[in-house]
């Protein structure tokens, strides 16, 4: 791309403008940045044809991705599988479900790497040799495999309280791992004062208004999967509240520039954990402003974020899309992970049965219609988040390799038939 697509950086609380640096809250009145574009220009060159004449990644809009030149970090995250997931909408009680199933995201399993590939593609072009990233665990993972691979150095840092998974998962790639005593809200505080001191790149920090535009391309994978149109319906869970904006600002695009049909009448549902609830309560309790949670306590780690830096745009956006949003304990969460794994055979990690969980808490609330198209966004791997489901599955049975023993194990008498092919 030698034209450039991306103007600048954008005020969404006052409109003001910034260039395109690593710069995230407005120096006036410390509203978050977003990238604003030239979609006249990108019009002229994105659409369905151009699309599907690329390789199935995340790349193929990359037009609507807020890089200059080539993309260089990250190359073939995204092109996940949208799922019609007819098994479980028969337990659910629904007509027409989807999974989108970002728990098989190149590389690290989650659909983190979708805003990593776009912040690291950007940090080189800045300039940046050094990168970080504040995580609650996915984001750790992928921020230290994308640097490995691209050759720049990271330091993540995390919560010292994370799942054993998501640790060696960012440690296997030689990045700096520090674990803060305390919670996701002290790790983000410390990485804004050590982005500033010593000028690196921290994905969600300096870099988050270029980060955050990543998450677009789930929505943008959904509403071409779907056969070009937008759903009815989509549940998403909500960390930093960043996600559930962007796949709807996916839609509107796509319908701003007649690559599918507007207007978008989607309606946003956001899923949390009870145990950090701040924005499914700010829309529960029609408040104006989201109070943050002190303490965090939920098996869901991954959406442990008291204090969500896009807490506010995403309750709005919920109200204003005619949505809703509900959170789910633990033992709910759990259940949905085992409903899910036994109706579709995808093994999700703790956040994905919280949003599983939450959706089926508002179908029978009847906030999502029966009838209508929905979308489950699940998000990260199960195998990352054992520790909550120990003792919650079956152990396996344990026998010596006898016939005897496994005849004894099925109940059955010693001798007895069993009809072949049953
Ligand atoms: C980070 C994360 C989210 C939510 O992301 P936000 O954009 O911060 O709301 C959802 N699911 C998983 C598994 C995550 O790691
Ligand atoms: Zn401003």
């Amino acid at each position: 791309m030698s034209d450039e697509l991306t103007l600048g950086l954008k005020c969404r609380l006052c409109g003001k403008l910034y260039p395109k640096e690593a710069l995230n809250f407005c120096t006036d009145d410390f509203g978050p940045l977003e990238v604003v574009y030239d979609y006249d220009a990108v019009g002229r060159v994105l659409d369905r044809e151009t699309i599907r004449s690329r390789p199935r990644n995340m790349w193929r809009y990359r037009e609507l991705l807020p890089i200059d030149g080539e993309p260089t970090v990250g190359l073939h995250v995204g092109g996940t599988p949208l799922i019609r997931a007819d098994r479980l909408a028969r337990a659910l009680g629904v007509a027409e479900l989807y999974i989108k199933n970002d728990a098989v995201n190149h590389p690290t399993l989650s659909f983190k790497d979708r805003v990593v590939g776009v912040a690291l593609s950007k940090a080189v072009e800045l300039g940046y040799r050094t990168v970080g990233c504040a995580s609650t665990g996915n984001l750790a993972g992928s921020v230290a495999a994308n640097a490995a691979a691209a050759g720049l150095e990271a330091y993540v840092l995390i919560p010292d309280n994370l799942e054993a998974g998501k640790v060696l998962g960012c440690s296997i790639y030689g990045a700096k791992v520090v674990a803060i005593k305390g919670n996701y809200d002290h790790v983000n505080r410390l990485c804004s004062q050590i982005a500033f001191k010593f000028g690196w790149g921290f994905v969600n920090v300096n870099l988050r208004p270029f980060y955050a535009e990543g998450s677009k391309t789930m929505g943008f994978e959904i509403a071409e999967d779907l056969g070009w149109r937008a759903p009815d319906h989509v549940v998403a869970p909500m960390a930093g509240g960043s996600l559930i904006g962007k796949i709807h600002k996916s839609f509107k695009e796509f319908a701003a520039l007649g690559i599918i049909d507007g207007p978008i009448t989607t309606r946003m549902f956001g899923a949390q954990a009870t145990g950090c609830n701040p924005i499914s309560n700010t829309v529960k309790t029609d408040a104006k402003k989201v109070k943050p949670v002190r303490d965090p306590q939920t098996i869901a780690k991954s959406l442990a974020i008291g204090d969500p830096a896009d807490g506010y745009f995403a309750s709005q956006l919920i109200r204003d899309t005619g949505g809703w949003s509900e959170d789910v304990d633990d033992d709910a969460i759990v259940d949905a992970m085992k409903l899910l794994g036994e109706t579709e055979g995808i093994f999700a990690e703790t956040a994905g049965g919280v949003t599983l969980a939450v959706a089926r808490k508002l179908i029978e609330q009847g906030k999502i219609d029966r009838d209508g198209s929905t979308v489950i966004c699940i998000t990260g791997n199960g195998l990352k988040t054992q520790e909550a489901l120990h003792g919650k599955v079956p152990e396996p049975a344990v026998i010596r390799p006898s016939l005897e023993e496994f005849e004894a194990l099925m109940g059955l008498e010693a001798g007895e038939l069993v009809a072949a092919g049953v």
